[in-house]
């Protein structure tokens, strides 16, 4: 059994917080830079030229790439041989949070209630923890912020078998139509599909916040990533809305097991200002 003290799980998530806010990922970046070599339109290259020296700005200065900060979500594959000691493991995800968005200087986007007060809770707490227990005795955090001009996007259509790749099709379509420069493209495109509602949801997430250059591991949905791909890039949306051949720099698709009855499709957009910082301890 390995020990892992929360002060330790804190001082990590400070540190993703500040790094996911600040350091664009490499492959994002690489992504951007496929991007403005591979679009046609003057101006999409353009803004794409900006994105990418907007990013390069923000690592130089250490300053966040874009004002909004996010909600931190925060993924934990929690080995089953690891045992959290001096505190528990959700409070230490929160203190981290708490030290890296008030150490950091970062936009506190969080409100303690959704519909009446909406009060600011002023330090970015509490986090959103997805866990999981997994074999092994490693605990990876991978967090990462998600503002809401991409995550007001969001879209989950209860399709039925019958609706199948067609359906999905639609539903991807939908979604990537009604974000439009909304959600700030190019965009990372997750799509969930099975599960019930709140797993199709979950797994739209998880393929959202990705390594851009991960493919899916079964070679049905790696060939549909490809396909929604084009598609999304066919709507002519373009980099930031101003039209262009790269509205997505990836569509993710993750899948679950679901219902005789069911065909769940949930799509969540990530801008491009994709981030994601992971550590292991
Ligand atoms: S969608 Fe992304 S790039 Fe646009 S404002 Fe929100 S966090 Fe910033």
């Amino acid at each position: 059994m390995k020990e892992i003290n929360a002060e330790e799980i804190s001082r990590a998530v400070a540190r993703l917080a500040v790094d996911a806010c600040c350091l664009l990922p490499d492959d994002v970046e690489a992504g951007l830079v496929r991007a403005r070599q591979e679009e046609s339109s003057p101006i999409g290259q353009a803004i794409l030229e900006q994105l990418l020296e907007n990013a390069a700005l923000a690592r130089a200065e250490r300053m966040p790439i874009c004002q909004d900060t996010g909600l931190a979500v925060v993924f934990a594959n929690v080995g089953q041989d690891v045992r959290i000691v001096g505190g528990d493991f959700e409070s230490a995800i929160h203190e981290g949070v708490r030290r890296g968005y008030t150490q950091g200087y970062l936009r506190k986007s969080c409100v303690a209630e959704p519909l009446f007060e909406r009060k600011n809770t002023g330090d970015n707490t509490p986090a959103v923890i997805h866990a999981r227990i997994v074999p092994g005795d490693a605990l990876r955090l991978r967090l990462a912020p998600k503002g809401a001009g991409s995550e007001n996007k969001s879209l989950l259509r209860m399709l039925v078998p019958a609706d199948g790749l067609d359906g999905v099709r639609r539903v991807v379509l939908e979604a990537v139509k009604a974000a439009g420069p909304s959600a700030c493209p190019p965009m990372v495109v997750g799509v969930g599909i099975g599960g019930t509602m709140e797993v199709a949801a979950l797994c739209a997430k998880r393929a959202a916040v990705r390594d851009l250059e991960s493919r899916n591991a079964d070679g049905r949905y790696a060939a549909l990533e490809e396909e929604l791909l084009d598609l999304v890039n066919s709507t002519g949306i373009g980099p930031q809305g101003f039209g262009g051949l790269v509205t997505a720099l990836k569509v993710h698709v993750e899948w679950a097991p679901t219902h005789i009855a069911s065909l769940p499709v949930a799509v969540n957009i990530n801008c491009h200002a994709a981030r994601h910082a992971e550590v292991v301890l």
